[in-house]
């Protein structure tokens, strides 16, 4: 029965109160598009494209190939917005072509951005297979790049958009805590923000995604990734640009509510979790997502910021 009433409300994303917050799908490649429009997705915040990468056998794939992998998705959502990360390889998601294998910590080499930067070809065949992609069709594009630093490195990015001739609005990711305190500044160069709470925290607490024995910083609730969030969007909102979520935390119900009420303005997330967070969005107001966001940020551990909120958003 709350499968059915979940399955019901498939409308766009909204406070109880009519605040839109489009919810969006995080999709590795077109076999993940199915799922996302049966989910009622308004598109796709985040494509993570190193996925048709990391299955190429150590070369990267054609262009003529990967226009076809993005031209799938793209035609899935007509009217729809598409936002596509360029690859993000290195780290957990070493490429040989791409990726120094000697680096001793490789969470803060050459990766993401950095390596595209550093092999200019491989970015210049990206978007120029997504220029062709969404040639003639009516959706909306939006491409990203990942692990965005600083000013230099946005601007160093919308060049490379403008020189392929992208039809895209050219956007951020925020991962860096440093890009976070200087929103408005990486705003001069690109139209948007997309915070990646996963690589946020990991960067923020100095705390690997990948070791289980660290995993308590990792947690999306500390008070201090709710500092950065609230930081980067506050930028946002002051240079007239949008913030997403696409890392984990969109895809918690409450901690939803609680990034809407930091003024995040998408959340994107796995397809499994757009009913549920739709669902506990519908019944609560900006306001209480508001002050929900105030006493999370007001506790001193995760757990309480979980508590506080919950009380917050129960107590109507
Ligand atoms: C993130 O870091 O939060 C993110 C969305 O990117 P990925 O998980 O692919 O690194
Ligand atoms: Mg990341």
């Amino acid at each position: 029965e709350r499968k059915a009433a979940l399955a019901a409300a498939t409308g766009p994303g909204a406070t109880s109160d009519g605040h839109k917050v489009p919810l969006l799908a995080n999709v590795g490649g077109p076999a993940d598009v199915p799922a996302a429009v049966a989910a009622g997705a308004e598109g796709v915040g985040l494509f993570r494209t190193e996925f048709l990468f990391l299955d190429g056998g150590g070369t990267a794939p054609s262009e003529q190939a990967q226009v076809e992998a993005y031209r799938k998705v793209l035609e899935a959502f007509p009217e729809g917005r598409v936002v596509v990360r360029v690859l993000d390889a290195g780290a957990d998601k070493p490429l040989e072509f791409l990726t120094s294998a000697d680096e001793p910590n490789p969470a803060l080499g050459v990766r993401g951005l950095r390596s595209l930067l550093a092999h200019p070809e491989v970015l210049r065949t990206q978007l120029t297979a997504l220029s062709k992609a969404a040639a003639g069709l009516p959706v909306y594009l939006e491409v990203m790049a990942p692990m965005v630093a600083d000013r230099r490195d946005a601007a160093d990015f919308a060049a490379a958009c403008r020189d392929a001739g992208l039809p895209a609005k050219a956007g951020a990711m925020v991962e860096i805590p440093a890009a976070a305190l200087r929103s408005r500044a990486i705003l001069q160069e690109v139209e948007f923000l997309s915070l990646g709470t996963n690589d946020l925290a990991q960067y923020a607490f100095a705390a690997d995604r990948e070791v289980g024995a660290v995993s308590r910083l990792q947690d999306p609730w500390q008070p201090a990734l709710l500092d950065l969030v609230a930081f980067a969007a506050e930028g946002a909102k002051a240079e007239g640009k949008s913030c997403g979520v696409c890392g984990e935390a969109a895809s918690d119900p409450l901690l939803a509510c609680v990034l809407t009420g930091l003024g995040v303005t998408s959340l994107s997330m796995g397809a499994s979790a757009i009913p549920y967070v739709r669902a506990t969005l519908a019944k609560h107001t900006l306001a209480q997502c508001e002050r929900a966001a105030s006493a999370a940020r007001a506790a001193d551990t995760a757990e309480e910021a979980r508590e506080a909120a919950r009380t917050v958003l129960s107590g109507e």
